[in-house]
């Protein structure tokens, strides 16, 4: 902001402050026009996403028989170089972080981002992310266990008095009904192959098809109807908060699935273009919408534990965010830099929207700035 565009917006907010008192008005809420989206890819490696397909890898999948140059991960996903790689699987982010955000947590150019809890794997991740520290004595497990604690997600909707459909979680896996609330039903949460009430044909549709086509794995359903009744929501009842969770990044590294787990990223980046490409359309989420996004862990570095994440798996720690909003001036990749951590999301996602969350959780990371 230039000198004459500071004393402009000094002048109208004065005058708004005026005319506030005049006719007896409170001053709006911090934030009462903003609107913040969350995702996460679950599992989702700093290699991939900054480095995009790992050749070693892709090949320590392949049968003897089996030509990595013919496989179509090889053919769709491969370049010479990192940049042209990461290009390739996850244009659209690579687009939006470049013009309109940043990203964190390239080690190779000395940025850092990591988890403070100890257990990198999921439910303490996401735990992390919503409540702005590690909780690593009491959420120790994947069981659906009721989070302890009031997350971002409910505080927010307390704070600036919302409607409960106005603070919504759409997460492939199911145990986000009991991750995302620790007050059962004080925000909508979708979550797992679960039905959605609605007259809506779209809907009843979805619904029909995500039991039909279960995935492999128990409790998680297909990212695909996650995004499709987000973004239902999202058009419908145009939530202020929407937290959108993806879970196949990580399902198919855990059952070696590379080329699988290559195309979960390239789907989720397809999403991510049909979002904010609606959010633009949008009068009321255009320029006054803070996207983050972001994973719970990160997994091995090696060819022999890429598959698996935890504390026996070296690098589960190293994880990235990307963000795009108004707030942060920063384009492209980080460079250097203070290291960060997961647990400065919820105070990060708070602060957007005028909320102050380390004024009762001074334990928690600070806002990113
Ligand atoms: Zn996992």
């Amino acid at each position: 902001m230039n000198k004459r565009h500071v004393s402009l917006f000094v002048a109208l907010a004065c005058l708004c402050c005026v005319t506030g008192r005049i006719n007896g008005q409170t001053p709006a809420t911090p934030g009462a026009t903003e609107n913040v989206i969350l995702i996460t890819l679950d599992g989702a490696r700093i290699q991939e996403i900054f480095g995009g397909l790992n050749e070693d890898i892709l090949a320590s999948t392949l049968k003897e028989d089996q030509k990595l140059e013919a496989q179509p991960a090889y053919t769709r996903f491969w370049a010479p170089t990192r940049e042209e790689r990461r290009q390739k699987l996850m244009p659209f982010l690579w687009q939006l972080v470049t013009t309109e955000g940043s990203i964190a947590g390239d080690r190779s150019v000395e940025s850092v981002v990591q988890l403070r809890n100890r257990l990198w794997f999921s439910y303490p991740g996401y735990a992390e992310i919503l409540l702005g520290e590690p909780h690593d004595e009491e959420i120790k497990s994947n069981d659906p266990l009721r989070n302890p604690y009031t997350t971002v997600l409910e505080r927010l909707r307390e704070r600036l008095a919302l409607p409960r459909e106005k603070v919504a979680t759409f997460a492939s896996w199911s145990v986000f009904n009991a991750i995302a609330e620790h007050v059962e039903g004080s925000t909508v949460v979708n979550a797992g192959i679960e039905p959605v009430d609605s007259p809506d044909p779209d809907v009843r549709l979805i619904d029909g098809l995500q039991g039909e086509a279960k995935p492999p794995w128990a409790g998680i359903r297909h990212d695909a109807f996650t995004f499709r009744l987000a973004m239902h929501h999202l058009m419908v009842a145009r939530p202020r908060v929407l937290y959108i969770a993806f879970d196949e990044t990580d399902d198919w590294a855990h059952d070696g699935r590379y080329d699988l787990v290559l195309d979960a990223y390239a789907r989720i980046d397809s999403y991510l273009r049909e979002l904010w490409g609606w959010l633009q359309a949008q009068p009321e989420y255009r320029g006054h919408t803070h996207l983050l996004i972001t994973t719970d862990h990160g997994r091995g570095k090696t060819r022999d534990d890429w598959r698996t994440h935890g504390q026996k798996a070296a690098g589960s720690e190293d994880v990235w965010i990307a963000f795009a909003s108004g707030r942060l001036s920063q384009r492209g990749v980080w460079k250097g830099g203070p290291a960060l951590t997961t647990s400065q999301i919820a105070a990060t996602l708070a602060g957007w929207m005028g909320v102050d969350w380390n004024a009762d959780h001074p334990g928690a990371g600070r806002p990113i700035q």
